[in-house]
């Protein structure tokens, strides 16, 4: 089956690889229809590694996929053939301690799609769990259902900020999972979000929703607005959701007193941390990575329309053309949130 493989560094065709085609008891087959190119897909793409996973051995790039089932393993009830689905991309061992307290997203054993040694599902079929496969409402399309995974990061950033309605959230970084992070918020009953970066095509997009304030931090002091928007007070929830080590000082200055910072982007190394500035807050750090139980509410938010992903889909590409599909998402053209590949 040709796939989407990663050979080395900046380095990947589309070749007949080796994958599992039968499903096996509780496994189901899916028809890939979408997948989006994720930040980390790019990374691996650009540098070969994140952090301590390198890319030793060819690999199949894609986690963010939706699809159609093909097949169902001995033992499925749950999915039939035809079904539309999207996939949760992590596996763990759902025997491990972190599985069974529920963390299974910490499980030091997850086998993550498209992050070394593990293929992803840029790949016309894949072999994956039923119990990580979701059925798709009918009016959330493929695409739609390969910005569940994203999106789920989002909710489980609001999730630990245990937002109330009304509040005023900040979400610092335009990139994908800043806006997944922010429509999580609305969703979840945040007035308002501030949103910073430095590329005004970012922001126009951002500001293309209602609720969300764009502000350029190369034009303007983020204190400044969210003082303006908040008579002072500050803002009740900051989501640090772009890994630039430039958003951490100061960021405890943008929060009220009591307020909660959720660190959801990953800096490239160790960063500064202002304690006294957190301290006289009393503020609470909540740390996100990936995502738990949250697929069916993901599904549901999509499908009840309160959050919209669509205006974040820049440009598609076929399956045939997904080597130029990454040249062009590894361009960063400022004005590009998400490209997407289709079947
Ligand atoms: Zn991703």
């Amino acid at each position: 089956m040709k796939a989407m493989v990663l050979e080395e560094i900046r380095r990947a065709q589309l070749r007949d690889i080796d994958v599992p085609t039968e499903a096996g008891p509780g496994e189901v087959k899916i028809a890939m229809k979408a997948v989006g190119i994720c930040g980390s897909d790019l990374h691996f793409y650009l540098h070969g590694h994140i952090g301590p996973f390198w890319v030793k051995e060819p690999m199949i790039l894609g986690h963010e996929g939706a699809g159609q089932i093909a097949a169902v393993g001995e033992g499925v009830t749950n999915l039939k053939v035809g079904d539309r689905v999207c996939m949760e991309p992590g596996i763990p061992d759902w025997t491990s301690r972190a599985s069974q307290l529920g963390l299974y997203n910490l499980d030091p054993a997850v086998r993550f799609w498209a992050t070394p040694p593990v293929h992803g599902c840029l790949v016309p079929e894949i072999v994956h769990p039923a119990n990580l496969t979701f059925k798709l409402p009918d009016g959330v399309s493929f695409q739609e259902g390969a910005f569940v995974e994203p999106l789920a990061v989002g909710m489980q950033a609001v999730s630990k900020a245990h937002i109330l309605p009304g509040q005023v959230a900040v979400v610092l970084g335009a990139g994908t999972i800043g806006m997944m992070v922010a429509l999580a918020a609305l969703a979840a009953g945040v007035s308002k979000v501030i949103m910073t970066d430095v590329q005004q095509e970012k922001l126009k997009i951002a500001g293309g929703y209602e609720n969300i304030i764009p502000v350029n931090v190369s034009e303007e002091k983020a204190i400044d607005r969210v003082k303006a928007e908040t008579a002072g007070w500050g803002a009740n929830v900051v989501f640090e959701a772009s890994g630039s080590p430039r958003a951490f000082p100061g960021m405890f200055d943008l929060l009220c007193p009591g307020g909660c910072v959720v660190l959801v982007g990953m800096p490239p190394g160790a960063v500064e941390i202002d304690v006294v500035a957190a301290q006289i807050k009393e503020a609470r750090i909540e740390t996100v990575f990936r995502y738990a139980n949250l697929y069916p509410n993901t599904i549901a938010l999509l499908a009840s329309g309160k959050v919209d992903v669509k205006p974040l889909i820049s440009r598609t590409f076929p399956f045939e053309q997904s080597v130029e599909a990454f040249e062009f998402a590894a361009q960063g053209s400022p004005e590009v949130v998400k490209t997407q590949i289709v079947f």
